[in-house]
């Protein structure tokens, strides 16, 4: 096991944010263990008010925690201020949907008692999450797990840890004992671990496709361990007629660029109609050109920051080069505009005449488009893709987008909004590789707690059946 230590840097300024060693996974899981069943054991009501009051604490650490967040992770402090008021507002939608969809339910009937349905948590729960949204991600998970009554250890993404030692800190000094919410930092290995360690009930993983099947390889052979993965995309996004060319750019750019792309639900792919594609690039273009790329606190604020690494973003570059070497034609360059800081500006490249697109999640900045003449031929085009976690039609008619929504394959499917607005109270899942169908948002509730049906009768009462010789 990697024992070198976990060093989080600013990638705005290359700064060294945060230190620490590497969590003892043995002795953490043990601490978790003993203190779930007491955790367990408190009343549903008493759960609720801890976690109303982590909301508090959130709410006091309001700039804080949005600082940290802008400056680990690199994104504008207006999107870290979000950031930090969906980690309050998951709180009241958590209680809402374990009320809703993990209610006790009672049958009864005179004679033959109770029927009864109650849930319980599945015990020691890991949650492992990446960098793109590190306070939002891992409360989405862990806000329902603790309601649940689970324990749960948080491997941070080890680009994130001290957002996340911060969001822990909310949830301890609401009352929470320290060993229900334990944070165990490391790298992927320390991941893998956790999430196969005997004493871990459940894993929770947020993160690329490559490495939640990875993951889901190695926990096949035990499926009494519940699993949920929520992985990448490779997203489209198809405009059609509308004469709002303006408000369609508008659409595209913020879908496809805000959180420099770093977002599981980013645009990938453009499909448009030939008709449109030259009004529609223009505009897209203007748009791009006037993007502000800064660091988290400029003012004027930056629409993006950098990507979170050097390594991540010479990966993006190197994927744009080879979009263009294979075929792709540049409409707007990927440039490097601060030398060794990951910063990356926004690329787009015509895919259309492409022999093979690569069917892969291009986690950063860079938009593919293609030109599609028929509306049957486009919606193929978005489900050519083995990923499926959302998609967007802009403009067409209702019917079009009832065709549109009837046959496309993805567990998000929006009308002219961009494909990163998500409500918090709905579910949010993906198919193919996108997850394991184990919808998260709302329905996570369904994945922190397990139904028991009991029939129940206050004394034993039963009848000798069939099959019983006479005395
Ligand atoms: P990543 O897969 O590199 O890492 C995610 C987390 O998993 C980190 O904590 C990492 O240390 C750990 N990890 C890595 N390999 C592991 C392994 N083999 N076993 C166990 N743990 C392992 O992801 P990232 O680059 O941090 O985040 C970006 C990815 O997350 C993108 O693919 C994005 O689409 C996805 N994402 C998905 C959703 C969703 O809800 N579907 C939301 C946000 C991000």
């Amino acid at each position: 096991m990697n024992s070198d230590a976990i060093i989080s840097s600013e990638p705005a300024t290359g700064k060294e944010l945060w230190r620490g060693e590497p969590g003892d996974i043995d002795e953490t899981v043990d601490l978790a263990r003993n203190a779930w069943p007491a955790w367990a054991a408190e009343p549903l009501a008493t759960r609720i008010e801890l976690i109303r009051r982590f909301a508090n604490e959130v709410r006091r650490d309001y700039e804080i925690l949005a600082d940290l967040i802008a400056r680990e992770t690199g994104k504008p402090l207006w999107e870290a201020h979000n950031e930090v008021e969906n980690v309050i507002s998951q709180v009241e939608v958590s209680v809402r949907a374990y009320a809703e969809r993990t209610a006790q339910r009672k049958l009864d009937s005179a004679l033959q008692g109770t029927a009864a349905l109650r849930h319980k948590p599945h015990g020691v729960m890991a949650v492992i999450t990446p960098y793109c949204a590190p306070a939002e991600i891992p409360a989405g998970h862990v806000i329902p797990a603790l309601i649940a009554g689970n324990a749960i250890i948080l491997k941070p993404s080890e680009h994130a840890p001290a957002t996340a030692e911060r969001l822990l800190n909310c949830f301890i000094r609401a009352g929470i004992p320290a060993a229900v919410v334990q944070p165990l930092h490391g790298g992927p290995e320390h991941g893998r671990a956790l999430a196969v360690h005997p004493g871990v009930d459940g894993v929770l993983f947020t993160g690329s496709a490559q490495n939640g099947i990875g993951l889901n390889r190695k926990l096949a052979a035990n499926p009494g361990k519940i699993v949920s993965l929520h992985l990448g995309g490779n997203n489209p996004m198809v405009v059609w007629d509308t004469p709002k060319i303006p408000d369609a750019a508008v659409l595209v750019v913020q879908s496809a660029f805000s959180n420099a792309g770093q977002r599981c639900t980013a645009v990938r792919r453009l499909i448009v109609k030939p008709a449109l594609y030259a009004p529609l690039m223009d505009e897209v273009k203007r748009l791009t050109d006037r993007i502000l790329v800064g660091e988290p606190h400029d003012d004027p604020a930056p629409f993006m920051g950098p990507m979170v690494s050097a390594e991540r973003a010479d990966q993006l570059t190197e994927s744009f080069l080879y979009l263009i070497s294979h075929g792709g034609k540049a409409i707007k360059h990927m440039t490097r505009p601060r030398g060794g800081l990951p910063f990356v500006s926004p690329g787009i490249v015509d895919v259309t005449g492409m022999e093979e697109r690569p069917d892969v999640e291009l986690f950063g900045p860079l938009l593919q488009v293609i030109q599609i003449d028929d509306f049957d031929n486009a919606i193929a085009e978005a489900n050519a893709t083995r990923f499926g976690l959302c998609a967007a039609l802009v403009g067409g008619n209702p019917q079009d987008y009832n065709r549109f929504w009837a046959n496309c394959r993805a567990g998000m499917i929006n009308w002219n909004r961009p494909t990163t607005h998500l409500a918090q109270a709905a579910p949010l899942g993906g198919l193919g590789l996108s997850g394991n169908q184990r919808a998260g948002g709302y329905y996570a509730a369904d994945y922190c707690a397990y139904p028991v049906s009991s029939a129940e009768l206050e004394q034993p009462r039963a009848r000798e059946g069939v099959g019983f010789r006479v005395d």
